[in-house]
């Protein structure tokens, strides 16, 4: 038999990709896919038209990619590092799982008016009724990023994630709520769900986590790392498959595609069938979902 291509990270609108949970079923089974995970970020809105729009020979793995942060001690004393955890196959209505990603979401969009209004406040004209227009589960900086390169203010959506934007650590970057790390896995391993750290060595996007904090969380049941990502070069690559080795973590590829919000086409990056096989055996919270004739 041909190799499966399984993608096990994307977004849809409703957290900040572009595709509606049902195009995005369809272009995953046009881009060759024979198997992909919706993982919105801190939200599940787009589970059920995603399910109903499943094409023949495509399987849906139901996951959530949550927000969360781990203390990292360093020179100038401890300081907390955000991250992002996968979690597949989850129990969407395990209420202690339901009730945080609903935090989070509720403190994402109180963030993302103050980001608005501090853009306001030194003459940016961008406008949260717009924005607020175009999002339909999680609001993230991708939402506001559009709504800057409406007002003509960054070429794409890529350039509004600098220093003298929203990049991390930036003049207009605030945090959303996150959840401690090692309760996010016990969070998602609770649903029923399978924990994987989505980019772990993505330092394009701020400071990562040290290999002592990622064998704390193997300790607390972290199931695999995302190693094959399109923010991690040949050697993190390389440093991250053989920390999954030492380890015994599964290794995953995905593209984390986010429609017309980022470059990288579905399929980019892809998971090897044994690492699938293990997830879809240790998931418990939910049932992957197939095609059903109408
Ligand atoms: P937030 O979750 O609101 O902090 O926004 C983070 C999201 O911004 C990530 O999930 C990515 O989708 C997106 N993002 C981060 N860096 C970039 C970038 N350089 N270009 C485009 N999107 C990015
Ligand atoms: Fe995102
Ligand atoms: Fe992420
Ligand atoms: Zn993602």
């Amino acid at each position: 038999m041909e190799r499966r291509r399984i993608d096990l990270h994307t977004h849809s609108r409703a957290s900040d990709g572009t595709d509606t949970p049902a195009q995005l079923m369809r272009r995953a089974r046009a881009a060759g896919l024979d198997v992909v995970a919706l993982t919105d970020h801190d939200g599940f809105s787009g589970w059920e038209a995603a399910s109903g729009a499943v094409p023949p020979g495509l399987t849906l793995i139901p996951g959530v990619e949550l927000s969360a942060a781990a203390p990292e001690p360093g020179p100038a004393g401890e300081r907390k590092i955000n991250l992002h955890l996968l979690g597949y196959l989850v129990d969407a209505s395990y209420p202690p799982l339901a009730a945080e990603c609903a935090a989070i979401r509720e403190s994402r969009v109180r963030r993302a008016r103050r980001i608005v209004q501090a853009l306001t406040d030194d003459g940016h004209l961008v406008d949260w009724e717009r924005i607020r227009k175009r999002v339909h589960g999680s609001v993230g900086r991708p939402h506001i990023a559009q709504e800057l390169v409406a007002a003509g203010l960054v070429d794409s959506v890529s350039a509004a994630f600098t220093p003298e934007w929203i990049g991390a650590g930036g003049r207009y970057y605030l945090s959303e709520r996150k959840v401690p790390v090692l309760q996010a896995i016990g969070l998602i391993r609770a649903a029923g769900g399978v924990a994987v750290f989505a980019h772990p060595g993505a330092h394009g996007r701020g400071a990562t986590v040290s290999d002592q904090t990622i064998a704390a969380m193997s300790g607390a049941g972290l199931a695999g790392l995302e190693v094959d990502h399109p923010d991690h070069d040949a050697p993190t690559r390389a440093r991250l498959r053989s920390l999954a080795g030492d380890l015994g973590l599964l290794v995953t590829g995905s593209s984390d595609y986010h429609g017309d919000n980022k470059p990288i086409r579905l399929g980019a990056e892809l998971t090897a069938e044994p690492a699938y096989e293990a997830i879809l055996a240790a998931g418990t919270g939910c049932r992957p979902v197939r095609h059903t004739p109408c």
